[in-house]
Order: structure tokens, then C-alpha cells, then sequence
């Protein structure tokens, strides 16, 4: 039986939608360049019927693709051909807040903000917060180990993520983490996180809970070169500071803010940090102050403290206005995700120039400093032919550049099907061997999002990152997905 027919049979009609024009709704993530219309997509309202269509999916060898918002950026909830769409929308209820132990557990469909108004009353708020807040999904969150502005400080969602409650492939409930101090046994948690949807479907988390800090100050530090400004980075973080933001933006992303929200940016300089330090307000003067000093001393032209709250959230609409507003510079641009050790901030973006002449497409950067996370949103024109090929070559000599330089190819983003290829050039067979083996045990049919997140052996051999003797894989009995 097709399983179309064996959905409708144990759901609702409602939550089953196989027509081909609904289908399209569902068809990329935030990664709109690769597009895949599902087979059939289940909006399920109960884990009852969540544990039923993953027990289906596993016994008929379907493959199954769990999505939040879709709002990921590297293709990790873009559809199987022949499979199953899970949409994780109507889990969307706040189960239990906890102001005393600081906690919150919620269903995986919450936004990411949804948290934060939900416990503002209570004086206390959710501290990693991506740019896609408003929209975006705890489970997917978790799932993307996503990060934020406030994560140089705070943590990624990894370090904010107590207790997890997910569903395996074959319909059983697994818990992982705890809300006491640590959790004996593998830690299961931080492998749930950041599993790009491969290994289970979240299905309930307990996140930890901040006080908001009483004051929040931020400095707007412009400077003539760009390389002065990534040792700055550097510099404040070697002066013990810590600050709760630490963004850098480049001259193309400076004009291109400046002129769609009027934030007051320095529109001549070459590259801007915004550094927010937040606290006790004795504690963020007195770090201000040794912030301003070494901002100073590493050539900064000109250091602007926002002179009141409405400044201060001008200057941040600013920072957070930058992506749609460097869309309004060419028809199509492709945001990359990489990360790389602080210190070598200023090699790699001169080198990032230098790549932007030599396939001839701007690029712009907007980026989370502080954690040594890279934005470069490289701006193209994809009526053109090639211009996405080039692109995506671009991007893809992007990463390659952050691995060589000791960094990740992914910082908040994930793999997905992005950057399967960087996957090879930074784990050795040995590493894919360890994660085919963690995928096979959660998942031996291989029908969780298969085909994202780890690149098969064969990929890497054919890319060129991976030595194959006499034309004979390695590991060849292990499972390809
Ligand atoms: C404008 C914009 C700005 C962004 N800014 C940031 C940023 O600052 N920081 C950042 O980290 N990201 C950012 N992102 C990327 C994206 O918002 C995050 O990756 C986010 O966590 C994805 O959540 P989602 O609910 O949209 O997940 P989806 O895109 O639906 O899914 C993402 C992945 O999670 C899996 N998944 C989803 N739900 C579950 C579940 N319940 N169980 C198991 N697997 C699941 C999917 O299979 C897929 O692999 C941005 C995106 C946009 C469009």
C-alpha cells in the first residue's frame, strides 16, 4: 500500500496533504536555490500520531523529514521526493514555566521568542536568540544548535537546553539531559543537539531561563581598515571582556543598513563593531571604559556610545536590518556559515576579498565577531547563467578557508545538504566512520532526513577529498545515507 493511503488511514483527513499544488508550500527551507516537492506532508497534532507515522516511515522504508518553520538555511528540512514531510507546526504550546528553577518546557512548534514574552513577567528571558527569532522553532533551534547575537556571552542553544524528550525512528520515547546539574551516562543531549532531524524528532524541551540583565549599553566603534577592526576582536576578548554582543559589519554592509533603517552609521568607514555590554550598571561602565580603551588603541577612528535606549535599539536595528537590506542590492544573494578562530579574522576576510575579485561577485559581511562566526552574504544574480554555480564555488572556497585556518564549515546554520562537500574536507574517514555508526544505531534503515548533514564516502571520493585505493571505498560494508 502507497503511503498516502496508510497516512490517511491512521490520521485525519486534515493532517494529511498529498495534492501537488499544497505540496509546493512545503519545498525548500530558507535555502530556496535546492527545492525537492515532498511525496505527501503530515501536520500532526498528538505524539500518539507522531510515534505512529515514524513507526510507519521505519517499516516501509520511507524516508521522513521532520520541519519546524523552515527557516534553516542550509537545506536541512528540504523534502524527500519520495517521502514523508513531518511538520512539527501544531506543537506549538508552552507546557510549563518554572520561574523558580528558571526553566521552561515547551512543545518543539514555539517560536524561538515565543519563550522570552512568555516569561517576561517573571523578570526572566531565553538567551540565544537568531536573527529568525520570530519565526523560527524551538525543536528547529535544537535541531540547528542555533545561536545569536547574545550566544558570545550566553551560549548556543546547546548550553541553554536542559532536558530533551524525542521520539526515535520506531515510535519509543527516549529522554535526554536532566534539570539537575549534570546527567549521568553518554551525554545524549548534545548529541540530540545539532542532529539536523537524523537521529530523532524532538518532541519536548526544557530550556534554562536568565534574569534580564537590569542595563544594557552598547558602543558603536568605526573604523579606516578592516583588519584593525578584527584585531579589535580580538582585543576586547584578551582584555577579559565578555561582552553580551560582539558584531562586526564591512562597509557594503554598513551603506546598505544605513540607507534602508537610517540607524546614524558611519557611512565612510570601512568596517563598524557594536559591542554590548550588559549588567549591573557599575560593572558595564566600568567595563565600557576599559572597552573604549582598547577599541582606541587598536586604531578605532571614531567610538559612539548610544546616548539613550532609543539609540540604543537604533543602532541594533541596524545590525538586525542588515540581511534584507543587502537584498536590496542585487537580485539574489547566498548567506555562507563558517567559523573560524578570532585571531584569524583579519587574514581570512582579506583573503575573502580577494576571492570576491577573483570570481568577480561582491560580497558582504555581517557577522557574529565575537565568536568568530562568518556571515559573508556573497550577492549574485542567479537570471544569469552560472552566476549560482559560481556562487555556491565561492561559498564553497569559503569554508574550505575556515577549515584550513583551523575553524568549522558551519557555526549556527548546520549542513544540511549545503555543505556535505566541506564535510569531507574537514573529517577524515575516520570521523564519517564514528557518525555512520551513531546514525545506524538511532536510525538502521536510514530514513530520518537521510541524504543531509553527513556526506557518504562515495560523495567525498568523487569531490576529491577523500583517497580511494584501487578504485575500492573505504569501509565498504558500512551503510551509505
Ligand atoms: C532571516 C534569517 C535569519 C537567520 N538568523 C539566524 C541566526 O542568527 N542564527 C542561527 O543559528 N540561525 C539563523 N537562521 C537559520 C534558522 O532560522 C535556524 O537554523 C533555525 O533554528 C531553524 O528553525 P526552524 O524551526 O525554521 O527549522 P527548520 O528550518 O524547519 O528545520 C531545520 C532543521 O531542523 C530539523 N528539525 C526541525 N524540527 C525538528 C524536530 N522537532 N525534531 C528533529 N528535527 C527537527 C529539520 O529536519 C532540519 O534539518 C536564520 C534564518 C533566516 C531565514
Amino acid at each position: 500500500m502507497d503511503i498516502v493511503e496508510s497516512l490517511r488511514r491512521v490520521l485525519p483527513a486534515e493532517a494529511v496533504i498529498a495534492d501537488r499544488e499544497s505540496l509546493r508550500a512545503y519545498e525548500c527551507d530558507g535555502l530556496s536555490a535546492y527545492r525537492q516537492v515532498p511525496h505527501v506532508v503530515v501536520l500532526p497534532d498528538t505524539a500518539e500520531q507522531v510515534q505512529t507515522i515514524l513507526k510507519l516511515c521505519h517499516n516501509l522504508r520511507v524516508p521522513v523529514v521532520a520541519r519546524g518553520a523552515g527557516t534553516g538555511l542550509s537545506g536541512g528540512a528540504m523534502p524527500h521526493g519520495q517521502g514523508v514531510l513531518l511538520s512539527l507546526a501544531r506543537f506549538n504550546r508552552i507546557l510549563r514555566i518554572d520561574p523558580l528553577n528558571r526553566t521552561a518546557t515547551v512543545q518543539p512548534g514555539v517560536r524561538n521568542l515565543a519563550i522570552s514574552e512568555a516569561v517576561g513577567s517573571c523578570g526572566l528571558y531565553y538567551a540565544p536568540d537568531p536573527s529568525s527569532q520570530i519565526a523560527c522553532t524551538v525543536g528547529g533551534n535544537v535541531a540547528e544548535n542555533s545561536g545569536g547575537v547574545h550566544c558570545l556571552k550566553y551560549g548556543l542553544t546547546v548550553h541553554n537546553v536542559l532536558r530533551l524528550k524525542a521520539l526515535t525512528i520506531d515510535g519509543e520515547w527516549l529522554e535526554a539531559g536532566s534539570t539537575a546539574l549534570d546527567a549521568p551516562g553518554y551525554d545524549l543531549l548534545a548529541l540530540l543537539t545539532g542532529s539536523e532531524g537524523m537521529l530523532a524528532v524532538i518532541m519536548e524541551i526544557t530550556v534554562r531561563l536568565l534574569p534580564i540583565p537590569t542595563y544594557a549599553q552598547v558602543a558603536l566603534a568605526a573604523f579606516a581598515d578592516v583588519e584593525d577592526a578584527c584585531r579589535a576582536v580580538a582585543g576586547i576578548i584578551a582584555e577579559g571582556i565578555v561582552p553580551a554582543g560582539l558584531e562586526m559589519m564591512d562597509k557594503l554592509a554598513i551603506q546598505a543598513a544605513e540607507d534602508f533603517v537610517h540607524a546614524g552609521y558611519p557611512t565612510d568607514a570601512e568596517a563598524m563593531l557594536l559591542c554590548e555590554l550588559d549588567g549591573v550598571p557599575e560593572e558595564v561602565a566600568e567595563q565600557l571604559a576599559r572597552m573604549r580603551e582598547v577599541l582606541e588603541r587598536h586604531g578605532a577612528k571614531e567610538v559612539r556610545v548610544a546616548v539613550d535606549e532609543e539609540e540604543r535599539k537604533r543602532f541594533w536595528a541596524g545590525r538586525k536590518a542588515a540581511f534584507p537590506a543587502i537584498g536590496r542590492l542585487a537580485p539574489d544573494y547566498y548567506c555562507m556559515d563558517g567559523t573560524i578562530p578570532r585571531k584569524q579574522l583579519a587574514f581570512v576576510l582579506k583573503r575573502m576579498a580577494e576571492l570576491s575579485e577573483k570570481y568577480g561577485l561582491p560580497v558582504a559581511n555581517v557577522f557574529h565577531a565575537g565568536d568568530g562566526n562568518l556571515h559573508p552574504l556573497i550577492l549574485y544574480d542567479a537570471n544569469k547563467p552560472e552566476e549560482l554555480q559560481k556562487a555556491e564555488r565561492f561559498g564553497g572556497d569559503i569554508l574550505e578557508l575556515c577549515v584550513a585556518v583551523g575553524g568549522t564549515v558551519t557555526g549556527e546554520h548546520g549542513v544540511g545538504v549545503e555543505k556535505l562537500n566541506q564535510m569531507c574536507v574537514q573529517f577524515g574517514t575516520a570521523e564519517l566512520a564514528q557518525f555512520y555508526a551513531v546514525k545506524e544505531a538511532f536510525d538502521p534503515r536510514g530514513v530520518l532526513n537521510p541524504g543531509k548533514a553527513v556526506p557518504t564516502l562515495a560523495r567525498c571520493a568523487e569531490y576529491g577529498a577523500m583517497h580511494v585505493h584501487g578504485g575500492k571505498l573505504p569501509f565498504p560494508d558500512l551503510p551509505r545515507f
